[in-house]
């Protein structure tokens, strides 16, 4: 490959896809083309990064890979807050409300939050102004939380400047669909094939030929996307309302409204809102976060709340967390980068930079590390 660019097809344009084609792309050794079946603008349920909030909140549990993509994201996430306004993140005042009760459990929203309302969490020492909560700061029902400072990303116009940031460092970005991630490799826009494939295709790569990962699942998410502002992100560690249910607040930068959420509903795929739930989420977010109607309407009830839209999204749930890792399937090196559930941006930085580094590896002659299987 000396001599030449090294031509790399990164597959899938959601968050995954296109911090991982911008790293890349920043590096003149690359030539990179991306391909997707759904691009920033799309809101599809095959397409799950429009749909998140999206914070930073981290639920890897110590030591595991998770805990180190999502404590490697830190560092870029609140510089770009910091320093690139029209990245559209900002930082927020953040709090996390945890009942007793819910410690008990092993649901679904329970073992989501786990890590995160630990006493003494690994994060406590990455984010900023981490605190724990004194009595009178909590809502009723609540026994204790804990403060601390994160960043809150507005998807709509966080995922069009990732593609900025990639065309304007010369990426090429075509649609496309693909039935066997090989396939990906003959996409390239240079008309030779490419040297490596990203995949970061998601959920997608429950069906993907050359894939076919049966540890992933959907993970559904309801949201409402609000105009009332929070000015607070707040997180609960559980509800009454069933174990698949759950309650987080968080006000997008520039303009983007409030998301008010949800749920982690497994093996749900049903794209359509459901309304009981949706009032539901009014309800509990409104109990824990009267600041939503404070100035508009004190005192009244969800009936205050503006709403934009109603959402579902899917997470793409893998039951041993997010794959990255190089694998040689017949004669063509992938690099796979896929099932980072509802952690997608939080780790997304810490994924891309692994990424890279697997790419480094293939090129240098280090391919014994991975896997090599027939197509
Ligand atoms: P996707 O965004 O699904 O992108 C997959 C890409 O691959 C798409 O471009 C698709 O078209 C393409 N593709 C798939 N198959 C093919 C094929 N065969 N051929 C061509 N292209 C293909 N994460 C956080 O960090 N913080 C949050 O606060 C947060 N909140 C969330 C709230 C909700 C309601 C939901 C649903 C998710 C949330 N997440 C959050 C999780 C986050 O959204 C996901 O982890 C992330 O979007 C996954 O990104 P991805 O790029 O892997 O997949």
């Amino acid at each position: 490959m000396a001599g030449r660019p090294v031509n790399v097809t990164v597959l899938g344009a959601g968050v995954i896809g296109l911090t991982t084609a911008m790293l890349l792309s920043r590096d003149k050794r690359f030539n990179i083309t991306i391909i997707a079946k759904h691009m920033p603008g799309d809101y599809d349920i095959e397409y799950a990064s429009p749909w998140a909030g999206a914070n930073y909140l981290p639920v890897g549990q110590h030591g595991t890979l998770l805990a180190k993509l999502e404590r490697e994201s830190w560092p870029e996430l609140s510089r770009l807050a910091r320093e690139v306004p029209e990245a559209a993140i900002h930082f927020q005042d953040t709090v996390v409300y945890r009942r007793e009760k819910d410690s008990q459990q092993t649901g679904p929203v329970s073992t989501w939050m786990k890590s995160l309302v630990e006493n003494d969490p690994w994060y406590a020492g990455v984010v900023p102004d981490f605190r724990l909560l004194k009595s009178h700061e909590l809502p009723p029902g609540h026994e204790s939380g804990m403060a601390f400072t994160s960043v809150c990303i507005n998807t709509a116009l966080y995922l069009p400047w990732l593609m900025g940031q990639c065309l304007k460092h010369g990426a090429t970005v075509k649609r496309g669909i693909v039935k066997h991630v090989s396939d990906a490799a003959h996409l390239h826009a240079s008309g030779s094939k490419a040297d490596v494939v990203i995949n970061c295709t998601g959920l997608s790569s429950k069906t993907l030929g050359g894939v076919k990962d049966m540890e992933l699942y959907p993970g559904r998410g309801q949201i409402i996307l609000v105009r009332n502002e929070s000015n607070l992100m707040v997180t609960t560690s559980g509800t009454d309302d069933g174990d698949d249910e759950a309650t987080y607040i968080m006000q997008r930068a520039a303009g983007g409204g409030t998301i008010l959420g949800g749920c982690l509903q497994a093996n749900n795929s049903d794209s359509n809102p459901d309304p009981n739930l949706a009032t539901r989420i009014l309800k509990r977010s409104l109990a824990v976060c009267p600041a939503l109607i404070a100035d508009s309407a004190p005192g009244a009830g969800v009936e205050a709340i503006s709403i934009v839209r109603h959402g579902v999204g899917l997470r793409p749930m893998r039951k041993s967390g997010p794959r990255v890792d190089k694998e040689r399937i017949g004669k063509t090196w992938v690099v796979h980068s896929y099932g980072h559930g509802g952690y997608g941006y939080q780790s997304s930085y810490g994924s891309a930079y692994m990424v890279a580094g697997l790419v480094d590896e293939i090129l240098e002659g280090r391919a014994g590390v991975g896997v090599e299987r027939a197509r």
